[in-house]
């Protein structure tokens, strides 16, 4: 039975290189045509049927074998391109302006055609004229749900009201990663050094935009991504770009390439070739985690420690007791002792005291303290610092006291205290 669906990607053409299907080896479709006669027919590829995706040992590139449907719809409408694709697709004619024009960039014809970028006509804002454009036009499954115009002085725009995506999104389902950049030339110039699982936000990067609908738009695209390797530009825009798009899509899958001297993926495409691209990619960095710590962070108090030994921890405030025992937070404390010779007694003393030195809070779960308003009145005592009797009730002290012991001492209150119970009731009460 043929599979109809990868990742949740509903397929759409299962064969689109028309290869053997089934077959575990076999010719690629995206260079044994291009190969001397006698290799022509050379099983160079892989085809991993059930994963979705080919990868050749000649060209050293991966391909998709089939295509897919759009993932995920946005809730909004949006106007579509009416633009016919067909119509102004590049066809590659190397004698073209434009082909001669893109391989100045390093991009060739062939990846101009596998891209289906495009060009005609089109009334541009910034001349206030119709501009020969380049069209990038973007895809979600068979659908064009946006173009890019671009000039030839620079000027872009998007198709109006139309829907905001990734360029290239079809590209990088099967793929366990992605690289996302920031524009459709760093797309090219990727696919061009054989990573075609490469995409690009439809509108750069802004200072101060953090809309990044486009993202929402294609969420689907993300989920079963173990790595997306952003290549974004080293400015300033960029660089707010990134941290927006690792702050959405989780440091922990997010991986930092960068371009050496270079401004973006394309520039160093013209400037290093495709090889040492395509080595830019595989060397890209996790980002550093939040709340990770590396040696640097801490090197001052490693040094302390070094030269003075531990420091002492908190103390009870209790001169004997502190000379033989400090503690640290996180600790666990077991105090033990025969039977009524004052462990709990001793518990609360600490605690008064970790509160007094520290401010410390401190919820019981102390079923053997019951009933409660003893161990209400204990915890009172030590914060008197003696008895109150019946004529300091309300007075200015009571009132004090009272005010103090409600807002530092709880008393986790259960018919059955198992461990996990407690805890969850101490995480509630830190939020507190
Ligand atoms: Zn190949």
């Amino acid at each position: 039975m043929q599979t109809t669906e990868i990742n949740g990607f509903l397929i759409d053409n299962f064969n689109q290189y028309n290869l053997e299907t089934g077959k575990k080896q076999g010719i690629c479709p995206l260079c044994s045509h291009t190969r001397k006669p006698k290799n022509q027919k050379a099983k160079c590829a892989s085809y991993d049927w059930e994963r979705g995706l080919g990868t050749c040992h000649n060209c050293n590139t991966s391909f998709q074998l089939h295509t897919y449907q759009r993932k995920g719809a946005s809730e909004k409408e949006y106007v579509r391109p009416v633009d016919k694709v067909e119509d102004y697709n590049i066809t590659g004619d190397p004698e073209q302006k434009v082909v001669k024009w893109f391989k100045t960039r390093g991009i060739s014809a062939q990846t101009l055609i596998d891209l289906q970028v495009g060009e005609g006509p089109e009334y541009m804002p910034q001349t206030g004229k119709t501009e020969n454009t380049i069209k990038f036009n973007y895809f979600m499954g068979d659908q064009l749900i946006n173009v890019k115009y671009r000039d030839g002085r620079k000027n872009f725009k998007l198709y109006k009201g139309a829907e905001k995506v990734f360029y290239n999104i079809n590209s990088i389902v099967g793929y366990e990663y992605c690289i996302i950049t920031e524009g459709e030339m760093d797309v090219l110039a990727l696919h061009e050094a054989g990573i075609p699982n490469a995409i690009s936000v439809p509108n750069g990067a802004t200072l101060n935009s953090n809309n990044l609908d486009y993202l929402d738009n294609c969420i689907d695209y993300f989920e079963d991504k173990e790595k997306v390797i952003l290549a974004v530009d080293s400015d300033e825009a960029g660089q707010a770009l990134q941290a927006e798009l690792v702050r959405r899509l989780g440091a922990e899958v997010c991986y930092l390439a960068s371009f050496d001297d270079c401004k973006d993926a394309n520039e160093y495409l013209i400037k290093y070739g495709k090889e040492k691209l395509s080595e830019r990619i595989t060397q890209a960095r996790p980002v550093p985690l939040e709340n990770v710590t590396t040696f640097k962070d801490i090197e001052d108090e490693v040094t302390d420690f070094v030269r003075n030994g531990f420091k002492k921890g908190y103390q009870v405030g209790l001169e004997n007791f502190d000379n033989i025992f400090s503690t640290y937070t996180g600790q666990f404390i077991t105090v033990t002792g025969i039977p009524s010779s004052g462990k709990s007694d001793f518990v609360d003393q600490m605690v008064v005291g970790y509160n007094r030195n520290y401010g410390w809070k401190t919820a019981f779960a102390s079923p053997e303290n019951a009933p409660t308003y003893l161990h209400a009145h204990k915890l009172m005592r030590k914060t008197w610092e003696g008895m109150p009797t019946s004529e300091d009730i309300h007075g200015d002290k009571w009132n004090n006291v009272s005010s103090h012991v409600n807002d530092n001492y709880f008393f986790i209150d259960m018919e059955r205290y198992t461990l996990e119970s407690v805890l969850r009731k101490g995480a509630e009460l830190v939020k507190r």
